[in-house]
């Protein structure tokens, strides 16, 4: 018998699940609240200038198995440009330095790459290596925060700024002084102890939601599945440990084997009947978010040749050249500006954040000094990821639940990843698994 299961989510883990249900053979059904696919990570048109705009620039990884898997089962993997070895340039107000990989095996790639960098005296690079072989046997992490953990290694303040700051922000969105040192390590982990490629960023040279949401939804209506956008769930129907149904904010009720949950933590709990709530998620309710803050800056002339950099000394983190990125820019001179960890800014104006953009941009890239800004896009995500603190590394659920026919999938479960791209499409890979392990 075909099993019937309804996907509530049309994000990354949803449309990862509903694809790989899809092939399986199962009758799948997803239903996502907006008027669009793609949750957290989507594109649309700027109204002015006609560019496509993501939500917030998504840097991919080599180490992104499942994520790959996913998008060459779509078919767009080839709209993703990876490089061929990690290389990050940082520009600071006294110039740039480059963290440039080696075609070396890891971790000796990542150890030269840190050995050559300019900037770094010979003492840093020794902790540096030190910090290496902490790695290695993950000693000493467990319930630290990522300050604590860098102190205790003896890192300098040189090395915590041109490096391990930048890769704690980027990849856990969350400050250094709350980010959970474990988190950091998995990181570190996967990227830099597998494959040379697994340390490498990839880009998406077309809007995300170009990158996969048609293509996923595609896949699942070719194989007589259904995706409906504008349809909320509100309630889930639960008798005897077992979900009835699902009802929909319209009144509507869905039926089905399977129910799948591939929504936020907040999403999911007022889903749910009060009592439930209370006496199985509860722990659910102490995990936050974290924000990010996207300054998308247009300018008329080019101010930077690079594709990407990192900022050293800044409250920008990130700058993106989507001249350079999309591969059919529609407007010239587009800049995006990122900064993670956003708490401190995502209340400021959209004035005051294009403020803080040029400042910090001018002070760095001096061909931008002389260039003007003839339009601007801030986009803020109040809560973009999960908050990745030792405090919820014991939180985030599994994607088994009580409920016998209610699998939980979304990048926040317990996936051993940090809740990213390819945490969000793994869980969706492993809900879709468990549909067959009952
Ligand atoms: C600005 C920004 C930058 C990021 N950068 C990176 C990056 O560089 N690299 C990286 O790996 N990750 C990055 N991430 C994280 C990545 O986007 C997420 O991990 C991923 O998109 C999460 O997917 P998801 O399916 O788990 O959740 P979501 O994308 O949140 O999907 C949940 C979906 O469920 C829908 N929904 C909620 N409630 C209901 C309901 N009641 N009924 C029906 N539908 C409902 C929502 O509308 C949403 O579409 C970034 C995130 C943001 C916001």
């Amino acid at each position: 018998m075909n099993r019937r299961v309804a996907i509530i989510g049309g994000g990354l883990s949803g449309l990862a699940a509903g694809v790989s249900l899809s092939e399986r053979g199962c009758e799948v059904l997803t239903l996502e609240r907006r008027n669009h696919l793609g949750g957290r990570a989507y594109s649309f048109l700027d109204s002015k200038t006609g560019c496509v705009i993501d939500n917030g620039q998504h840097l991919f990884m080599g180490c992104y198995r499942e994520t790959i898997a996913f998008l060459k089962k779509i078919g767009t993997l080839d709209r993703l440009e990876f490089q061929d070895r990690l290389r990050v340039d940082f520009l600071e107000k006294s110039g740039q330095t480059t963290l440039a990989c080696p075609g070396l095996p890891p971790p000796f790639h990542l150890l030269a790459g840190l050995i050559r960098m300019k900037g770094l005296t010979l003492a840093d690079k020794l902790r540096a290596l030190n910090a290496g072989r902490a790695i290695r046997f993950s000693n000493g992490i467990e319930d630290r925060t990522v300050a604590q953990w860098l102190d205790a290694l003896n890192q300098s303040a040189r090395i915590n700024e041109l490096f391990w700051h930048p890769l704690a922000i980027a990849t856990l969105n969350e400050s250094p002084d709350t980010a959970s040192a474990k988190m950091l390590v998995v990181v570190l982990k996967n990227a830099f102890t597998g494959s040379r490629f697994d340390s490498s960023l990839g880009i998406s040279r077309v809007g995300l939601s170009d990158l996969y949401t048609h293509s996923a939804r595609r896949y699942i209506e070719s194989r007589g599945g259904e995706v409906r956008t504008n349809v909320a769930v509100q309630e889930l129907v639960i008798e005897n440990k077992k979900v009835m149904a699902a009802i929909l904010k319209d009144g509507g009720r869905i039926e089905a084997d399977f129910f799948i949950s591939a929504v936020t933590p907040r999403a999911f709990l007022e889903m749910l009947p009060e009592e439930i709530c209370r006496n199985e998620f509860a722990q659910l309710s102490r995990l936050e978010s974290s924000p990010i803050v996207s300054i998308n800056l247009w300018f008329d002339r080019p101010v930077i040749e690079r594709r990407f950099a990192g900022l050293v000394g800044a409250r920008i983190q990130w700058l993106f050249n989507k001249d350079l990125i999309i591969k059919e820019s529609k407007s010239p001179n587009h800049l995006a500006l990122i900064i993670s960890a956003a708490r401190r800014f995502i209340d400021l104006s959209k004035e005051e954040l294009v403020e803080i953009a040029l400042e910090d941009l001018r002070a760095r890239a001096p061909e931008s000094r002389s260039a003007k800004l003839v339009h601007s896009l801030v986009v803020k995500e109040r809560e973009a990821t999960l908050s990745h603190t030792p405090e919820s590394d014991h939180l985030r659920p599994e994607a088994r639940t009580s409920i016998s026919n209610l699998i939980l999938a979304g990048d926040w479960i317990a996936t051993g990843l940090p809740a990213t791209i390819e945490s969000a499409v793994m869980s969706g890979h492993r809900a879709a698994d468990l549909v067959f392990d009952r």
